[in-house]
């Protein structure tokens, strides 16, 4: 479906005449409870939530009763407060992180270690985005990526707040984890798409991935909305070879460990494992 989607790409066009609309509309319907979540996250001095609170106390409300028998071995790691924030948290720098090459081995033939980064979210390091630190300290609250209508054929760009749309996310593996067994659940693997705002139908507008551009591969966009599993596997153990992750077994292996790992770069003090 990538291949078909490729050609498509050969025959797309800036005609956006009305793409400012839509992206108006898009953008209305996803930041409805954002200022809440903002609230929640800016919070100098709120308590660690635990996991069984976490799902409700980020989407609705701080103050409803904990569950009965909260696990009291697992504590979602808090963020903290952006004053406090490190201008570049060490776990995220690449610099840091890079790795030794044995003079010997050399990059690939053609491969350089570092790539020019795809998008002010993403390191100059392949399959490889900023923390949320470095990109609330240096003001990048919206991430964007292209969509396009599988039923009217649209195409146009779609706006994430990051910091909403990424605590939904660790919200969602830190309430499924368990039932999860390492393995993405069926929600990943088949995602659900958005309702298209020109023609009217639902469940028809997907992300648009470029399969022979995997340098250029919208990670952080594609995470936030929950459609990684709409990459290839190919697509997947790309990622998973560039950040090091096994990457053999099936697409819902591969998944979930792209996932878990893009969750650590975003927010490295997660308590995920792979
Ligand atoms: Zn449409």
């Amino acid at each position: 479906m990538d291949r078909g989607e490729s050609n498509e790409e050969k025959k797309r066009k800036h005609s956006d005449d009305d793409a400012s609309t839509s992206q108006r509309s898009v953008r209305a319907k996803t930041s409805s409870s954002m200022e809440e979540k903002h609230n929640i996250i800016s919070e100098p001095a709120s308590p660690p939530l635990e996991l069984g609170l976490l799902p409700s106390a980020l989407v609705f409300d701080l103050n409803s009763p904990p569950p009965q028998e909260p696990p009291s071995d697992f504590v979602i790691p808090y963020p903290p407060p952006l004053t406090q924030q490190l201008v570049d948290p060490p776990a995220a720098a690449p610099s840091k992180s890079r790795p030794r090459r044995n003079p010997s081995q050399g990059p690939s033939a053609g491969k350089s270690e570092t790539v020019p980064p795809p998008f002010p979210w993403a390191t100059d390091r392949r399959a490889t985005v900023h923390s949320l630190r470095y990109l609330n300290n240096n003001s990048i609250e919206t991430i964007t990526g292209d969509v396009q209508c599988k039923k009217c054929e649209r195409k146009w760009t779609l706006d994430f707040n990051v910091d909403e749309k990424f605590y939904e996310v660790l919200a969602f593996i830190m309430e499924k984890k368990d039932e999860m067994h390492d393995r993405a659940p069926d929600i990943w693997m088949n995602p659900t798409l958005l309702n298209c705002n020109h023609c009217g139908q639902e469940n028809c507008v997907r992300p648009i991935i470029i399969p022979k551009n995997k340098k250029g591969m919208n990670w952080l966009f594609l995470l936030l909305g929950q459609w990684l599993g709409l990459c290839s596997l190919g697509d997947l153990k790309y990622f998973c070879k560039h950040t090091r992750n096994h990457r053999t077994g099936a697409k819902d292996r591969v998944l979930y460990l792209t996932y878990i790992a893009l969750c650590k770069q975003i927010y490295p003090d997660a308590p995920l494992h792979p």
